[in-house]
């Protein structure tokens, strides 16, 4: 029996059995949520038999998804997700807050937060039984798919800019995966993964275009979840009355769009199984060279205008975000907002991440730049709990990282030459 009821159209509101659609909304091309069996789930779990079981992964809640576990041997499939989240005294400092903390999602299988996309996405390749996975990808996406796949023998086939930076197209190559690189934008990559899939009947895993993606990014809000319910305790402990102080917000950097509305997904999972009162506030945050979800935001619209995307953080330089009206709700319906920053800003942030000993791809360090620039806008005020998403690796962009520091000086091996440097 399948373990959701349902897809629901994000634009439309019409519903398709399981098995009628595989990809966004026929009558519009709207994003699909997936409907699960919230009154079926209600009777048989409470939130103690989720945050009780063992399991170090996002598959603890498997109750929660629309797939099931592979079976066998634990692989890196098995092991995604459950990343750590860390307090950042010494930049909350600076930024005058009073709570201030990291969920470093570097620690995934190949790196980056799309690990946990991935590892759904061929959890469902093998339930449907797919020949071939294939997915457009700016470089994470498709690490995180040719890791998975690799992990159990699943074949994938990857479509990346020829600019992705070469740190993931070695992780794509030496994942396994039939790796092509496309002489365009990752848009162009998109539209010919999506022809491609058609005319040889592949399963597409593209970001905002498959439903099952964001299922799997909604594991990042359960585990923010399961992280507050411990963190809210002990602050409570010594601090004002239960509840008497303002909600948690999250920054989240954001491209196609796909990760914040996963993030928004989980938590009105959440909410309606009853097991949390209200949503946290989410806030995304765009590169000003490609931030065509802000501006429709800023704009009061759900109508997302393309841009000629120009940014060096690769991973969020989209000219048509595929996800652009879930991720518009995201913020809006939980009282967030959205806020852009300069590619400066974002090389500053990875400079001060990395004094943290947290290393972000430029992607990754984007929340941070969002969070400085939030502050300074008094968005968020110093009493605001605050937690930033990293997404990805600083090892997958070493070039960007070397803009962010001094190149280090070469000197002659004697200890005058070292005298004199010093
Ligand atoms: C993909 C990605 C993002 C943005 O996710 P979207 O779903 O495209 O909004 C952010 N950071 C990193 C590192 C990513 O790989
Ligand atoms: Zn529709």
């Amino acid at each position: 029996m399948s373990k959701f009821i349902s897809y629901r159209c994000s634009l439309c509101g019409a519903e398709y059995l399981p098995g009628q659609v595989t990809y966004t909304c026929p009558n519009d091309g709207g994003n699909l949520d997936v409907e699960l069996d919230y009154k079926n789930i209600q009777k048989k779990y409470q939130p103690e038999d989720i945050t009780s079981r063992g399991e170090p992964s996002l598959w603890r809640y498997e109750p929660l998804l629309p797939v099931g576990i592979p079976k066998g041997e634990a692989t890196p499939l098995h092991l995604a997700g459950w990343t750590p989240v860390f307090k950042l005294p010494r930049l909350a400092d600076k930024l005058g807050l009073e709570h201030l903390w990291l969920k470093d999602e570097s620690r995934n299988p190949s790196a980056s937060f799309k690990d946990r996309a991935s590892a759904i996405l061929v959890a469902r390749a093998q339930e449907i039984e797919a020949e071939v996975v294939v997915t457009a990808s700016t470089g994470n996406a498709g690490a995180a798919l040719a890791c998975m796949s690799a992990a159990v023998g699943q074949k994938a086939i990857i479509f990346a800019p020829k600019s992705a930076p070469p740190a993931k197209v070695a992780q794509l190559l030496i994942f396994g995966a039939k790796v092509l690189l496309v002489d365009g934008t990752y848009d162009d990559a998109f539209d010919l993964t999506v022809k491609a899939a058609d005319e040889f009947g592949w399963y597409c895993r593209n970001t905002g275009y498959n439903p099952f993606t964001a299922e799997g990014k909604k594991t990042a809000a359960f585990e923010i979840w399961e992280w507050w319910l411990e963190a809210h305790r002990d602050w409570h402990k010594k601090d004002s009355p239960l509840d008497n102080h303002p909600p948690l917000t999250i920054f989240v950097s954001v491209g196609d769009g796909n990760i914040i509305s996963g993030i928004h997904k989980g938590f009105k999972d959440l909410l309606r199984l009853g097991w949390i009162p209200n949503l946290p506030r989410i806030v995304g945050v765009q590169a000003e060279g490609s931030a065509a979800i802000a501006n429709a935001f800023n704009a009061g619209t759900e109508t997302i205008t393309p841009v000629s995307a120009t940014t060096l953080a690769d991973s969020i330089s989209v000219d048509l975000p595929r996800d652009g009206v879930r991720a518009v709700r995201a913020a809006k319906e939980t009282n967030g907002t959205y806020i852009t920053v300069s590619d400066d800003e974002i090389i500053q942030a990875i400079a001060e991440l990395g004094r943290m000993g947290v290393f972000a791809e430029p992607a990754g360090a984007t929340a941070y730049a969002g969070l400085v620039r939030a502050a300074a806008l008094g968005v968020v005020r110093s009493d605001d709990p605050v937690l930033v998403m990293n997404t990805g690796s600083g090892l997958k962009d070493v070039r960007a990282a070397m803009k962010a520091v001094v190149e280090a000086p070469i000197i002659e091996p004697t200890l005058e030459a070292l005298k004199k440097i010093l």
